[in-house]
């Protein structure tokens, strides 16, 4: 609020809210191969339709009136993080949030909660994006949010650290539980490399957003439901970790495609 008014964040946080969610809708929507030549096929409109028994021709995403699966919820968090990480692999619209290669643990994680949830009103969406940013703040001030700089602990880690904290912070948390939501989100990407093949933000990268979703559902529900917000490794002790990991990290292992998985998968 030093730089813009109360109405002009509001405003903008619904576009936030707004961008995420085309790029879920366009990421079910749209068939066929990823460009760039690896001819990874799109998988957002297939499992669509597994999860609904419908195309995706309607305006806005339609739940299966049966779940019978009780686990698929966990289907549906995939099935938004992919669907906005193929769209960011077709040059398509996403929020950068952190990053564009980690744009999809965000809005996966609140389109589960928005969409699962029918109390989910406007200011839970904005008190869920605010928390998620100030959390993303402290990872850019106090380490980097550069795949080039910390692998990808520090862009899907950092994704699902925000994405943690803002879910828990829409599920009731207190501020020690969103912090420890926040930390326990990184903690468990710590040394995560990036390592994309063919140097497309393609494979890991789709699903590895899918993982990061999940894992901060986990990280949220463990920090708010089961816990009373004490914990042994702060949120700043994480970041920290974080940052000398990736200093310590060999530079084949930080977004130059000449280790891990870039070396050892050449052709999809
Ligand atoms: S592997 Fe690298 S390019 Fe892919 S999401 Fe992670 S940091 Fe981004």
């Amino acid at each position: 609020m030093t730089f813009r008014s109360a109405e002009e964040i509001e405003h903008e946080l619904d576009q936030i809210w707004e961008a995420m969610n085309h790029s879920i809708e366009m990421g079910c929507r749209h068939e066929g191969i990823l460009p760039g030549g690896l001819n990874i096929q799109r998988r957002a409109p297939g499992i669509y339709k597994k999860l609904t028994g419908i195309s995706l021709d309607t305006e806005s995403l339609a739940l299966p009136k049966d779940r019978i699966d009780p686990l698929s919820h966990i289907d549906w968090v995939t099935l938004f993080a992919l669907a906005v990480n193929e769209e960011n692999a077709a040059g398509g619209r996403v929020v950068t949030a952190p990053t564009n290669g980690a744009a999809g643990v965000i809005p996966a994680v609140l389109a589960a909660f928005a969409r699962f949830d029918a109390s989910v009103d406007r200011q839970a969406i904005h008190t869920f994006l605010r928390t998620a940013s100030a959390i993303g703040m402290l990872y850019k001030r106090n380490a980097s949010l550069s795949a080039a700089e910390m692998g990808c602990q520090g862009e899907v880690g950092v994704a699902c650290s925000m994405a943690a904290a803002g879910l828990a912070a829409v599920m009731g948390g207190t501020p020690a539980q969103i912090e420890n939501a926040a930390e326990i989100g990184m903690e468990h990407n710590l040394g995560l490399t990036c390592d994309p093949v063919a140097g497309l933000v393609q494979v890991p990268c789709i699903e590895r957003n899918a993982m990061g979703a999940v894992k901060a559902i986990n990280a949220a529900r463990l920090a708010v439901l089961y816990g009373n917000g004490e914990h042994c490794v702060s949120l700043d002790k994480v970041i920290e970790t974080m940052r000398q990991t990736g200093v310590d990290m060999q530079s084949k292992y930080k977004e130059t495609s000449l280790g891990g998985l870039a070396v050892n998968v050449i052709n999809c």
